[in-house]
């Protein structure tokens, strides 16, 4: 067993509820799909292993929901060493960083969740820190300060993130594995609500696992919370076994669409169509006008969007697609028929 979570508290923020730890796999062979992320990591944890040495440093990004945090913290269970956890937003100054660095043991995971986060200043002070473990601190002040170099114990910095490309390219270029998760196949989300409603002590058949999956957007996250809120929703109107019927009209209540959008998803389609003539648009004004955060657009909502094609990005902003209108069953403006 892992060391785990010297520091493990609340950092992880509302995600990491009660039963997201739950259902969150504990061990690499636990994870369900992102096959070939699983198997290269495979490769450079037994390397590391078998020459006993820390894991290079790991960077996971990809949308929410698709599991970086669970393949983090499955990390220094499959070493078998320490575990520390900090969020880039908390980290607003090298000082922040410091006591992590400091107390990371030989061969320990440094986990920093939402990398992207951490201002410039606090990057820069990773650089030395994962490229030759040390760092400089400033000890005393005014004409006393002196600088004195730290060595650190090698340790593993394992980042995940929403924004690859907030990263600044020698940040991203000190991290030995790169790994972008990307959106789960419908067999694969399937398995994944099959396995947690075993977890959940819930009775469900296989068509109806799959016909949540289908209306999950592709997000285990998704996948889970539309199987909790079902899970509830057959307690309370039926005898608490989930089937298709039950699926359906439950998922209809929460307001999940055939292609499993959600009101907010819908509320975007149709922003960009009625205010903005379907586009292009820029995020600025879509939020704005949504009363939403452009974070929570470009972060939750848009990656699904544009991987159903809903919507394209260009250079002029976004674009609503004839499947948006017919999904939405509005009538495209008559020069696009043309
Ligand atoms: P992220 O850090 O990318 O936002 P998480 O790792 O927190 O996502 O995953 C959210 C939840 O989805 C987890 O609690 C876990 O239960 C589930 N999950 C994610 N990926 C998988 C997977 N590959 N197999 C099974 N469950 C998963």
């Amino acid at each position: 067993m892992a060391r785990e979570a010297v520091l493990k508290n609340s950092l992880l923020g509302e995600k990491d509820t009660e039963f997201d730890s739950n259902l969150r796999p504990q061990r690499l062979a636990d994870v369900i799909g992102q096959q070939d992320v699983l198997e290269r990591l495979q490769i450079v944890i037994d390397a590391a292993k078998k020459r006993g040495e820390p894991l290079g440093h790991v960077l996971f990004d990809g949308p929410p929901g698709l599991g970086k945090t669970t393949l983090a913290l499955c990390l220094p269970r499959e070493m078998d060493s320490a575990l520390q956890i900090t969020s880039g937003a908390v980290l607003k100054a090298p000082k922040d960083l410091i006591p992590y660095l400091t107390n990371a043991e030989e061969r320990s995971v440094l986990f920093i969740d939402e990398i992207h986060r951490m201002p410039k200043a606090v990057e820069e002070y990773l650089y030395t820190a994962m490229e030759d473990f040390r760092i400089d601190i400033i000890l005393g002040e005014g004409v006393n300060a002196r600088t004195h170099n730290l060595t650190l114990k090698p340790f593993t910095l394992v980042g995940a993130t929403t924004r690859a490309g907030m990263l600044s390219g020698p940040l991203r270029d000190r991290f030995q594995v790169r790994e972008h998760l990307r959106f789960y196949e419908l067999e694969e989300l399937t398995r994944i609500v099959l396995r947690s409603a075993r977890k959940l002590e819930v009775a469900i058949d296989d068509a109806s696992a799959e016909l949540i999956a289908s209306r999950s957007r592709g997000t285990p996250r998704v996948a889970n919370n539309r199987l909790r809120w079902l899970r509830d929703f057959a307690t309370s109107r039926h005898n608490g076994r989930i089937d298709t019927t039950i699926a359906q009209e439950g998922l209809e209540m929460a307001g999940i669409d055939g292609l499993g959008l959600d009101e907010q998803d819908r509320n975007y389609l149709r922003t960009l169509i009625r205010v903005f003539q379907g586009g292009p648009a820029g995020i600025e004004a879509i939020a704005h006008t949504m009363n939403a955060s452009v974070d929570t657009l470009t972060d939750e909502v848009e990656p699904f969007l544009l991987r159903s094609e809903l919507v394209v990005r260009t250079p002029r902003g976004r674009v609503a697609t004839a499947l948006a209108y017919r999904h939405l069953e509005i009538d495209p403006p008559l020069e696009s028929l043309l």
